[in-house]
């Protein structure tokens, strides 16, 4: 029933769905809040919750607090009233999750991608796993409203092909046309997008943000960035979330894998940790176990990955605060395994953004991701859903 009355889109619907829209975002909430958002008269906004509520799209969920009088009934969206698919294609791993309509996870897989990825296994694999999920779930094909990809760019967003990301570990990986092909198996929008614009929109998002605007750093093998202006994504068309860690922090300094010398990649990410490290006991291993040799050297205060490590988080505290000082975001939000794993790292970081931001360090606030490895599916699942409206701000 959701995905039809999404499908419909005559210009009475239209009203409808951008109801529909601010009840997702706002709910639980008052048909007098709804007012006051929605100009309408409130015969109008009576007769189209009724109807959302015949559909089976929305239902009471509550009462608000009685201002003297009797206490307001709370509208919500049903949470069962069809599924969304969020995917994050990472370098190392994907993460692929079905949500209910309140975008709370019903399933959820992680994979690791290896050698053996080439881009025809790793689609197989969405394609096994969406079915597999349909199933236990007992879903039938209009149950399902949409898929999101976040991946590593860059992207032909449109399209919804991945280019020609660096250093994927399997073969193949070039103008991939995974929107396309996973649309002749599954019916609804399917839509791909960077992994940390992604994530940047699932923090946005779950903090009902109405205004505003976030910057999502996420530093991995390389450094990528996804940012939120006004409920809308700074990169678009070509930009991509890596080419923020390719600013210059050193001129002539270290060689990037970009073929310029100084990024801040070069400097900060992790795979820059990866080349300092020196010694038989980190030759041949992957970018896992050495991401894991370097956790286990912070743990044991292991001087010489200490001072790897705290070289790494003071350029990266540099790079971050260049961006603030042109992005003036309210917030930025840090995520990666180092972030969660060593607070040593972590406090460097800050220090040292607080200590190059130009004049508004009090303001901004820079803090952990609160949705860990999820975040990025869970912000490809919002988007996709906000595909279906004429207005896709969130
Ligand atoms: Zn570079």
């Amino acid at each position: 029933m959701l995905r039809a009355f999404l499908e419909d889109t005559s210009k009475k619907n239209e009203i409808k769905k951008s109801l529909y829209k601010l009840v997702h975002k706002q709910g639980p909430i008052s048909k007098k809040e709804l007012l006051t958002k929605f100009q309408v008269p409130k015969t109008t906004i009576t007769r189209m919750i009724y109807e959302l509520e015949q559909f089976g799209l929305i239902q009471v969920s509550g009462y608000g607090e009685a201002n003297g009088g009797r206490p307001p009934v709370l509208y919500d969206i049903v949470p069962h009233a069809g599924y969304l698919i969020g995917i994050e294609i990472a370098r190392t791993h994907m993460n692929i999750n079905l949500f209910n309509m309140k975008i709370e996870m019903i399933m959820q897989r992680n994979y690791s991608l290896t050698k053996e990825h080439t881009p025809e296994k790793t689609i197989k694999l969405m394609e096994e796993t969406i079915q597999d999920f349909q199933e236990k779930q007992q879903l039938s094909k209009d149950d399902l409203i949409g898929i999101g990809i976040g991946a590593v760019g860059p992207l032909d967003r449109k399209k919804g092909i991945i280019l020609n990301p660096e250093a994927f570990p399997g073969n193949g990986w070039t103008n991939v046309p995974v929107s396309e092909i996973l649309s002749r198996t599954f019916p609804g929008k399917i839509k791909l997008n960077n992994g940390a614009d992604m994530a940047a929109l699932a923090e946005y998002y779950f903090q009902m943000l109405d205004e505003g605007n976030i910057l999502y750093c996420v530093n991995g093998y390389a450094i990528r960035c996804g940012y939120i202006s006004e409920g809308g994504f700074l990169n678009n068309k070509e930009g991509d979330s890596n080419s923020y860690g390719h600013m210059i922090i050193q001129p002539g300094g270290r060689k990037c894998t970009c073929g310029n010398k100084g990024c801040l990649t070069a400097y900060a990410s992790l795979n820059a940790i990866f080349e300092k490290l020196e010694g038989a006991s980190f030759a041949n291993k992957s970018q896992s176990e050495l991401t894991e040799s370097i956790l286990k050297g912070l743990r044991e205060q292991d001087s010489a990955i200490q001072d790897i490590v705290m070289e790494a988080a003071h350029y990266y505290g540099m790079g971050i605060a260049n961006m603030i000082n042109i992005l003036h975001p309210a917030e930025v939000v840090l995520h990666g395994k180092l972030i969660y794993q060593s607070d040593d790292y972590y406090h460097k970081v800050i220090q040292t953004a607080k200590q190059y931001t130009y004049s508004r360090k009090d303001h901004v606030v820079i803090r952990k991701g609160a949705l860990g490895e999820n975040a990025a599916s869970i912000g490809a699942a919002v988007q996709v859903f906000y595909e279906w409206f004429d207005d896709q701000s969130f």
